[in-house]
């Protein structure tokens, strides 16, 4: 292995121990909770070694950085994850190639996602973004908790996709524990009437611990496994 596989090799460790441990210490079993390695700023290279440790999904940010990472790794038969804010004119483009789009948020981008995933002839799997900020908040990523019911008709109505769940990021300034708990009631409220829609994507390389005790079923983990991003721009 190279020096980079050892380095990757065992911080994934670490960060599946810790995964284990959380299940555990939730009285949960442990293949409850998938985890979604996030590549961004990472090149295909380091994408084949996760896929060697056996990594089976993957997440990016980026429309573009994305596409050209997962054309550069079609033979690797991974799940791609699309986890970042989405722009309605790239969402088309966004549906060819990734299988589970993570940060749908607002109506706008159901026609545009639904119609990429029937050019490609491939249904995709959706989770509705929800904002755990306070309302009233400057920048919000996500739906507001109220806006959810009648997005995920939309998305129920809209040809080649699949409703699954949620995902949501815990917001910065406040303990993460109290975020999730906010989560875990939106999430009762969702399945009651979307019974099938069981997928909760929350935690990430800081706080997976606490939104695992929330009930997480994927944790998205970046700089854990692969190290420090370049600051973002
Ligand atoms: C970058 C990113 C992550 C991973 O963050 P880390 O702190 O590096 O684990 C998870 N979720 C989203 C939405 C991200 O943009």
């Amino acid at each position: 292995m190279t020096a980079r596989a050892d380095e990757i090799a065992a911080n994934l460790d670490v960060v599946r121990r810790r995964i284990a441990t959380a299940c555990a210490e939730a009285g949960r079993p442990e293949d409850d909770v998938s985890l979604v390695v996030v590549t961004k700023f990472f090149p295909a290279s380091d994408v084949r070694v996760l896929a060697d440790l056996g990594v089976t999904d993957v997440g990016e940010n980026r429309h573009q950085e994305a596409e050209a990472k997962a054309a550069e790794c079609v033979d690797l038969g991974l799940r791609w994850h699309f986890i970042g804010g989405l722009q309605s004119n790239k969402a088309a483009a966004v549906a060819s190639y990734a299988d589970v789009v993570e940060s749908v948020d607002r109506a706008k981008l159901v026609a545009p996602l639904s119609r990429g995933a029937h050019s490609r002839g491939h249904e995709v799997d959706v989770l509705l973004q929800v904002s755990l900020d306070p309302p009233g908040a400057d920048h919000r990523s996500g739906a507001d908790p109220a806006d959810l019911a009648d997005l995920a008709q939309r998305v129920e109505e809209a040809g080649m996709l699949r409703l699954r769940g949620l995902m949501a990021v815990a917001p910065l300034g406040e303990r993460p524990d109290d975020a999730f708990a906010r989560l875990a009631e939106v999430r009762e409220v969702f399945v009651r009437d979307h019974p099938r829609a069981t997928t909760l994507s929350a935690g990430m390389s800081g706080d997976l611990e606490a939104a695992i005790r929330h009930g997480a079923t994927h944790v998205r983990v970046g700089s854990a496994v692969l190290g420090e991003r370049p600051a973002v721009k």
